[in-house]
């Protein structure tokens, strides 16, 4: 006996439509035609994906653009600006401000978040609080976990680690890092790997966000994981600098993210915002391509960290948006190749988040989003709409097409 079954959806992989049958709550069956006398919903032949996988954003500093100055565009601004508005948070102020953003991530179709959380003794453990109460109370339409980490510095901010520690313990998941603003870059990245094996979580580390490459911690932080075991359980976050290098030169650190199981996660709309200051034309648009990543092995995703604040001043928390704004700016034209996109904000991201039990296969949670597409090439490049979406089988968003009011034309033309 189902519960419901999902009539007509294409799925991305499938080229055919197929019925999706849920019960309790997850799918119990996918095929055609399924022969059952549950209530049906009619997906007339569009593409039905699970729930879109967002790895990589800010709720405790969003919407701040009424409290702070973003006027150079730089990394050093957005910083500073945002360590200035953080004297001012709250819980409650985190939680109005990241409410606003979580309920546009749930209406694009994200049921899955991993949420990066400042913390350093100033903000203390106010972020985290009201992140957290977020994640309490939208858990009926999204799963979210808490990535702890050090925006302001670890070895050089006294007071951070004992925070980042309390964090671990009060249920972060993850682990992450911001070495580039640390006075010692590789100390702070051995101190997260000391601490994360300490409790047995992974890392999603802020790593090489700038223009010159001389800087960059890619290849250590491979040697690190290495070292430490933690192949597989490690993601690096923006890593603008592998924008800069030549392709023989990207390849030699792709084979190494491969090996060491290094994840890539691409945030084209903060990249493209922050990077290539410096230049007065020619901009170099600052976003790795994770194509010739992709096919050495690096899983690579696209999120959208930041949203209305001076790393970002824009943003809806719509994934296709940053999927299509990928795809625009990595030059990606090829039908698979942008279908290859919305694999960065479902599948791939998935695997990056070790979600075990994600996609529209038999036995995993119903997290479904419907699209107005017919196929992950077009949600990529029309960035369409969800028209809904459900957690465990339960419907939580509708947003029907918009309507033509054409007037009574009265006749033929
Ligand atoms: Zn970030």
């Amino acid at each position: 006996m189902l519960d419901l079954v999902i009539r007509n959806a294409r799925l991305q992989d499938r080229a055919e439509a197929v019925d999706v049958g849920l019960r309790g709550g997850r799918i119990a069956a996918v095929g055609r035609g399924l022969v059952c006398d549950a209530p049906a919903l009619e997906a007339g032949g569009l593409l039905l994906t699970a729930g879109l996988v967002e790895t990589h954003l800010h709720l405790d500093k969003t919407c701040i653009l009424d409290r702070c100055r973003a006027a150079e565009g730089s990394v050093a601004e957005a910083v500073r600006e945002t360590a200035g508005a953080k004297r001012g948070f709250t819980p409650e102020d985190v939680y109005a401000r990241g409410r606003r953003t979580l309920e546009k991530c749930i209406c694009g179709g994200t049921t899955r978040v991993r949420t990066q959380v400042e913390l350093d003794p100033v903000i203390g453990m106010r972020g985290f609080e009201g992140v957290e109460a977020l994640a309490r109370d939208y858990a009926w339409a999204v799963e979210m976990e808490i990535c702890v980490f050090p925006q302001e510095g670890l070895l050089n901010n006294p007071g951070t680690e004992e925070l980042l520690l309390e964090g671990l313990k009060r249920g972060a998941k993850v682990l992450g890092a911001a070495p580039y603003t640390d006075s010692d870059p590789r100390g702070q990245i051995d101190r997260i790997f000391a601490i994360a094996r300490a409790f047995d979580v992974d890392i999603d580390m802020h790593l090489d966000l700038g223009d010159d490459p001389s800087q960059m911690q890619a290849e250590y932080v491979c040697e690190v994981a290495e070292r430490f075991g933690w192949q597989g359980r490690v993601a690096i976050g923006h890593a603008t600098q592998l924008s800069m290098l030549a392709p023989g030169r990207l390849a030699e650190v792709g084979r190494k993210l491969a090996g060491a199981g290094v994840a890539v996660t691409i945030l084209p709309s903060t990249d493209l915002y922050l990077m290539g200051r410096n230049a007065t034309h020619a901009v170099p648009r600052g976003v790795v391509v994770a194509e010739p990543l992709r096919a050495l092995g690096v899983c690579c995703s696209v999120a959208t960290n930041n949203v209305l604040n001076p790393f970002t001043p824009y943003g809806d928390g719509s994934l296709v948006r940053m999927a299509n704004l990928y795809a625009n700016v990595a030059h990606v034209g090829r039908p698979g190749d942008i279908a290859a996109c919305l694999g960065m904000v479902t599948g791939d991201a998935a695997r990056l988040m070790r979600l075990s039990d994600y996609g529209v296969a038999v036995g995993n949670p119903a997290d479904l989003v419907l699209f107005d597409a017919e196929t992950p090439e077009g949600a990529v490049a029309e960035i369409a709409r969800p028209l809904w979406g459900m957690k465990a089988g339960r419907m939580t968003f509708s947003a029907p097409r918009a309507m033509l009011h054409a007037p009574d034309s009265g006749g033929t033309h």
